[in-house]
């Protein structure tokens, strides 16, 4: 399939100082669409200007959430170019959520060819600066007008894209959790795998609640015995114990971060031992009675590595690492991003370049 490029006729000012762009504000001038209708499939794959988008207000995603996502950036390396890390696996797990919310099956090869269109016509919009990056998000909508319940039979597949200032703006500083023992995200069998909008939405009251008494996230326990953990707020989460890594299993609740998986793969290849396993929250403060507990820390893409410093549940607070960066934090970091950003030799087969000159 061709993709058609309508060019802006009126490109935006590029913004030049990265630390004032924060995240999620800014969009650059063009995004990448697509249409479905049923018995016709994917069509008309084109990039146009980034604009507002016409939809009926009984379009099915506004009552029903029939809706998945996924988010990804675009790095900038000291050289001046542009490449993507592991981009195909955001399009697999886009699939899989696909396959849970009854949306069709996404084209992974024309929408990553898009996207790819897309990064090189909007190249200058990937900012310079160290740690900043052009934010990537693709997403699916069922758009038919109708008010009832059942799968849509039209969607629409959008890429945008968003330079973001880096999300470390004062260093990697460790952040103070606590343990949510009234909401749960997710629950096996439900969407909780997913990155569909219902999950967030559900996760909001946690989140502001968390906010409320001053700390960055929560850390969901699973949803029937409210005993084993789950992820802390929209990160995977590791922990430290004595010489071993260890992170939940996934087992249809959790969402199968991509950082996690690099950080599993890199881990092991360092020689490490590296468990996926049930972890009780009764197992982490007994590791931190016993010493045993060394680090903390969320995974994914918008901050690659977020040490943990502070984990409270109920009336208990633990500082881990004198809420200090630890060892093995810090070099996942400088791993990641050192590849991510072309510093380092990317000897995995993670990165692909998104060649301008063609
Ligand atoms: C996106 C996400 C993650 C992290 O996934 P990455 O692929 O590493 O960015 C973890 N948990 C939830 C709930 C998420 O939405």
């Amino acid at each position: 399939m061709n993709i058609k490029i309508t060019k802006t006729s009126a490109p935006k000012p590029i913004p030049t100082d990265d630390s004032t762009l924060g995240f999620g504000r800014v969009f650059s001038d063009h995004m990448f669409l697509m249409d479905y209708k049923e018995g016709e499939g994917w069509y008309e794959p084109r990039i146009v200007p980034f604009d507002n988008i016409a939809l009926s207000p009984a379009a099915m995603v506004l009552h029903y959430s029939q809706t998945i996502f996924e988010g990804l950036k675009a790095y900038r390396t000291s050289a001046g170019d542009i490449q993507l890390f592991r981009p195909r696996e955001n399009f697999k797990r886009m699939n899989l959520s696909a396959s849970r919310l009854v949306i069709p099956e996404i084209p992974e090869d024309l929408v990553l060819e898009g996207l790819k269109e897309l990064i090189k016509l909007d190249k200058d919009w990937v900012p310079h600066s160290d740690g900043a990056s052009l934010y990537i998000r693709p997403f699916v909508f069922a758009a038919d007008p109708f008010v009832g319940v059942r799968p849509g039979e039209e969607y629409m597949f959008i890429i945008i894209t968003s330079p973001s200032g880096p999300y470390y703006a004062t260093g990697l500083n460790p952040v103070g959790i606590y343990v949510e023992e009234n909401f749960v995200r997710a629950v096996k069998g439900g969407p909780g795998y997913t990155k569909t909008g219902g999950n967030y939405a559900a996760s909001l009251a946690g989140q502001v609640e968390a906010h409320t008494q001053g700390f960055a996230q929560v850390l969901w326990l699973d949803g029937i015995e409210r005993k084993y953990i789950e992820e802390v707020g929209a990160m995977n989460i590791f922990f430290v114990l004595g010489d071993e890594i260890v992170t939940p299993a996934l087992q249809g609740s959790i969402l199968e971060g991509i950082t996690r998986k690099s950080v599993i793969e890199l881990c092991r290849k360092w020689g490490m031992k590296v468990t996926e396993r049930r972890i009780s929250i009764d197992e982490i403060t007994d590791a931190y009675k016993s010493g045993l507990l060394k680090e903390v820390f969320g995974t994914g893409t918008a901050a690659v590595i977020s040490p943990v410093g502070l984990l409270k549940r109920g009336a208990m607070s633990m500082e881990i690492n004198n809420n200090e960066i630890g060892e093995v934090s810090k070099r996942l970091y400088d791993a990641l991003t050192g590849i991510q950003y072309g510093k380092l030799t990317d000897d995995m087969g993670w990165i692909m370049p998104i060649d301008e000159g063609v």
